[in-house]
């Protein structure tokens, strides 16, 4: 067979199965209460069966440890499925609705339909979760999923492969492995899915949207940015270090809502520096390198371009580094350039560049630079500030006096906003963003009033009376 063959048969046997998919799809298993609880028990457990072997793979594609991993991947991942099991027969009750004078005596209400068979594309960042979060609430939908998950991170990509081919058959749920770039175009140009949720870098989740644009499926967008983190001069010092150097460093840096850079007020600047010179050491040890809690960068190519950020700006803090282990120490970075890439590129890495600001109007500013920012904290202990930052500027979510810990509040919806991304999730919003809501109305037979149906001459002050 030629190459061209090879990869024409490919793309019919996706295709293929695709449309198997479909098929069960329609033949409405999906669709029950009792199916999609079970399916939810069933992962949950065989998430529970391979815990060691989950913690493996995050150790062998980000050194992530066994707590870490729990408590930003395992943990929020059966939470949601917990949250969801608790919650799942009361969020597919219809919705009883009002009806307008109009419409009476009908009565209305609000059906939560599956969306049908759903794609599913992750990253590599937190490769378990980015992939099986979404797929909880695909399940508890009553949808079919495939599911892409980053070929970056080969070691959870094939133990995902593994765990949803042990319980679930492929017609119900798929896991496709390899290059998104030649995967997802040829998936989408040959099927119609029912709506793509796609967690990643904004270049690609533009290219996912013009896919999906081109046979209207709608899209869920989970895109990254620069997340600016704002110390203002009556901030907890303490606090703010502590929590700065946790929501930045972790992963190594490489988490879509870690802080990017940070706005420091001038007066508060060199102490809040020291501060947090003091937490990285004592978090990560004087050498990071053999740090249990520190994490690596996930290859070479990642590796080099954070390397050339660290010669943006002079490094006051860390910046070490070792190719061979795709290590580097948590940087501190100063006198930056705000047209370097450093300043105008989502850094995602353990780099963080330090910038002055002598009032909140200039700081505000300087954010606006890169417009819609995926998360921004604010570290103040003014309702003023904070009131000032909230409805002046845009971004997906945030934290006062805290980074990143909104994103594990299943009460709360994540996502982001413009160029940040489209949609959100988590506990309730994951369900909404994999169901649609679907209204109707009932009209009885015995009443049929001769205002609505012609002739309707004359009957206009009648409708100025009812249509209001
Ligand atoms: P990426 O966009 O390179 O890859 C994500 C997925 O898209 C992978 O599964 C990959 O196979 C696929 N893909 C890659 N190129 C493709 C193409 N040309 N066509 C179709 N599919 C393609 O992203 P990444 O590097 O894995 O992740 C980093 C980015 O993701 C950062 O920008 C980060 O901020 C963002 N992110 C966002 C969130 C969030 O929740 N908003 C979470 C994690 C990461």
């Amino acid at each position: 067979m030629t190459t061209e063959t090879v990869a024409e048969t490919k793309v019919m046997h996706y295709a293929w199965h695709l449309a198997t998919m479909r098929d069960y799809f329609e033949s409405g298993a999906t669709r029950s209460y009792a199916f999609r609880k079970e399916q939810l028990k069933k992962l949950k457990q065989a998430l529970l069966n391979h815990e060691q072997d989950i913690y493996d793979a995050l150790y062998a594609d980000l050194k992530k440890s066994k707590e870490e991993s729990y408590a930003s991947e395992l943990g929020l991942l059966l939470a949601e499925i917990n949250v969801t099991l608790r919650n799942l027969r009361r969020w597919m009750q219809p919705q009883s609705a009002g009806t307008d004078l109009v419409n009476l005596p009908s009565k209305s209400k609000i059906y939560r339909d599956p969306l049908g068979v759903v794609l599913i594309i992750s990253p590599w960042n937190y490769p378990l979760q980015l992939s099986l979060i979404p797929l909880v609430g695909a399940i508890a939908g009553g949808n079919c999923a495939v599911i892409k998950p980053s070929e970056l991170a080969p070691a959870t990509s094939t133990l995902i492969e593994k765990i949803i081919t042990e319980i679930f058959p492929r017609e119900y749920v798929e896991v496709v492995n390899g290059e998104g770039a030649v995967i997802i175009p040829e998936m989408m140009n040959t099927f119609r899915f029912d709506h793509v949720f796609y967690t990643g870098s904004i270049p690609v989740g533009k290219n996912i949207y013009q896919l999906a644009a081109k046979q209207l499926i709608p899209v869920t967008l989970e895109l990254g940015g620069k997340s600016p983190t704002i110390v203002e001069a009556d901030a907890d010092l303490n606090v703010a270090a502590k929590r700065i150097v946790l929501g930045k460093f972790l992963n190594a840096g490489q988490t879509c809502i870690a802080p990017d850079f940070l706005l420091v007020h001038g007066s508060i600047k060199d102490k809040l520096l020291e501060k947090i010179k003091i937490q990285i050491e004592k978090f990560y040890t004087a050498d990071a390198a053999s740090s249990y809690d520190y994490g690596k960068i996930i290859n070479e190519r990642r590796f080099d371009k954070l390397i050339s950020y660290l010669s943006q700006g002079k490094v006051i803090v860390g910046g070490q580094y070792n190719k061979s282990k795709l290590f580097i120490a948590p940087a501190i970075v100063e006198d930056v350039n705000m047209n370097d890439p450093l300043m105008t590129e989502e850094i995602f890495g353990p780099i963080l560049p330090v910038i002055s600001f002598y009032n909140t109007e200039e700081a505000i500013k300087i954010v606006k630079e890169n417009a819609n920012p995926l998360a921004l904290y604010l570290f103040t202990s003014s309702k003023k500030k904070e009131k000032e930052w909230i409805e002046n500027v845009s971004f997906g979510g945030g934290c006062i006096n805290n980074t990143d810990w909104h994103f594990t509040n299943h009460h709360l919806p994540f996502g982001g906003v413009g160029n940040s991304g489209i949609g959100a999730y988590h506990g309730k919003y994951t369900f909404d963003t994999f169901t649609r809501l679907k209204p109707v109305m009932k009209t009885p037979t015995w009443f049929n009033p001769a205002l609505k149906f012609p002739p309707f001459k004359g009957k206009l002050k009648l409708f100025k009376w009812v249509i209001r």
